[in-house]
């Protein structure tokens, strides 16, 4: 793992701070995570030919300019889009800001089981859950959601139709919205 002083910033809430108290920026559901690439100086680009590569995404330095290239063929999707956005700027400003190093990711890398075991790669992904879905966000919109469905819905789909609303309106897939609400011990 890389040293704290290495980090641009040390996690997903810090980043999300700085952005709220210094760039204006509203943290509201569904993040804007383009707008944080853009604000953190980043260029997003669409890269085809990453596709024979095998390549879901990556993050590389020209000159001083971090450089996005996301796969348009792995990523038509948007919660999967804004997932890989995210991911890369997970690696911007925990492993790469200041080292100036770059990250190049398959679809291997970015799976949770597959990256268990690569710590800047499960670092790059704790991250990305954390900036799409900030806890307190998600217990704000979560308590609104709940109450709302409640009224409406069956008690044995209420799950899955918690778990989608909020996925919906987090614009991330339900899988992830699942993942990171029982890291977060919402549901069981
Ligand atoms: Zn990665």
């Amino acid at each position: 793992m890389i040293n704290e002083e290495k980090r641009l910033y040390s996690n997903a809430s810090e980043l999300l701070f700085y952005l709220a108290k210094e760039k204006a920026f509203e943290v509201k559901a569904p993040i804007d995570v383009d707008r944080i690439a853009k604000e953190l100086g980043i260029l997003v680009e669409l890269d085809f030919s990453l596709d024979s590569r095998n390549i879901v995404g990556e993050i590389f330095f020209k000159d001083e300019t971090p450089i996005v290239k996301i796969n348009p063929l792995q990523n038509s999707y948007s919660p999967r889009r804004r997932f890989t956005l995210a991911h890369e700027i997970g690696h911007y400003c925990l492993h790469s800001a200041k080292s100036k190093q770059g990250f190049t990711d398959s679809k291997k890398a970015m799976s949770r089981s597959e990256s268990y075991w690569d710590s800047y790669e499960s670092e790059a992904n704790n991250f990305a859950a954390q900036l799409l879905m900030p806890q307190d966000l998600i217990l704000e919109e979560g308590e609104k959601l709940i109450e709302s469905i409640k009224k409406t819905c069956e008690e044995k789909a209420l799950l899955t139709t918690f778990v989608e609303g909020m996925a919906d309106k987090f614009e991330v897939s339900s899988k992830a919205m699942e993942y990171r609400l029982r890291k977060l011990r919402i549901i069981e």
